[in-house]
């Protein structure tokens, strides 16, 4: 369990500490989209400089060391590439499909289901996914760590149906071990949480986040915790410093699972889900969800319709045991849970 006193030397060690690889790692992203052309020797396309205005481009040098140079339907680069698609209105895309706004309690708490919260906690990530339906989230009128979480903490401290607390965002371990450490601190006091659940694509697209403080955070922490990180193709994992991260977060006894988004030109196939759920489970990463797409304004062209996903899981289903078979459900503002697609 995080002491106080535990809080203050991080905050201390935080205070004296020079900035860590990964937030070094973390500031030299590349946000160029030129530069992301020239350093994948892309040519013939051009990339949506209005796109990019709207939203803009963010790739970690480490993700994009695992792009296919010269290849625009690399599926790594297609999650993250701006293009003039994004720019087209397309009926039924707005910029709320899940309808967090309706749901929020307090500052950054959502409340959707019974016995989760979900705190929205930070608007920043390592890498901008095109498909991402909080693109268009105001993070900056609602953030659970100005003043320090007191508006969070004090909703979950009143809530004791309230089981599980969810980090998510934007990225939850963009935030330093100090701000996470204040936060898990004060959860710890509170005897009705059991789990804590971090939604994150770190592992997979900045590795160098699980480090030792990280680690260290993680064995403080009194209660459950699970990790889901947000893989959506094989290739995504095919690094050593992933697998290493991966290795790093089971042997500290943090549950793995993968929730991914059925992407048109990224994974939308037989073979790329099987290879999906393999290396997952290789690296002791269980395949949970698999996400039709949510319709955010900006991301059709992304958009596999359920007529199309239903045989193609069905085709994992006949090529995978029981166990490396997501779920595939789909958001539906206003659910009590997530809704099965069938
Ligand atoms: S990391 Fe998650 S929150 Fe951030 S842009 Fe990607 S999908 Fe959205």
């Amino acid at each position: 369990m995080i002491t106080g006193i535990q809080i203050k030397n991080q905050v201390e060690n935080v205070v004296s500490a020079k900035v860590t690889v990964w937030q070094r790692e973390l500031a030299g992203a590349v946000r160029d989209p030129l530069l992301l052309m020239q350093a994948l020797n892309l040519v013939g396309e051009g990339v949506s400089v209005e796109v990019v205005r709207q939203f803009r481009l963010l790739v970690p040098h480490s993700y994009m060391a695992r792009m296919k140079p010269g290849d625009w339907n690399d599926p790594l680069l297609r999650q993250v590439l701006p293009l003039d698609d994004e720019l087209q209105v397309v009926e039924g895309f707005n910029h709320d499909p899940v309808g967090d706004q309706p749901s929020l309690v307090a500052d950054g708490v959502l409340h959707k289901y019974h016995g989760r919260v979900l705190l929205v906690t930070t608007g920043a990530c390592a890498v901008h996914c095109r498909y991402c339906f909080r693109r268009h989230f105001p993070y900056s009128e609602s953030n659970p760590v100005k003043g320090e979480w007191e508006g969070a903490l004090a909703y979950i401290r009143a809530n004791p149906d309230v089981r599980e607390v969810i980090l998510s965002g934007g990225d939850p371990l963009t935030l330093s071990d100090e701000r996470l450490a204040l936060f898990l601190g004060q959860l710890a006091a509170m005897p009705h949480i059991t789990r804590v659940r971090f939604h994150t694509r770190l592992p997979v697209v900045l590795p160098s986040r699980i480090d030792a403080g990280f680690l260290q955070l993680l064995a403080g922490i009194r209660q459950q915790v699970v990790m889901v990180i947000h893989a959506n193709h094989a290739q995504e994992l095919a690094a050593d410093d992933v697998q290493q991260a991966l290795a790093a977060l089971h042997s500290a006894g943090v549950t793995l699972l993968n929730q991914a988004v059925l992407l048109r030109g990224v994974n939308d196939s037989v073979q790329a889900q099987v290879d999906l759920s393999e290396g997952l489970f290789a690296q002791r990463v269980l395949p949970y969800y698999l996400h039709v797409l949510d319709r955010v304004a900006g991301a059709a062209h992304f958009e596999v319709p359920e007529s199309e996903a239903l045989p193609l899981l069905e085709g994992v289903r006949q090529r995978l045991p029981g166990f490396l078979v997501p779920k595939l459900v789909r958001e539906v503002a206003g659910e009590k849970a997530k809704t099965p697609v069938v």
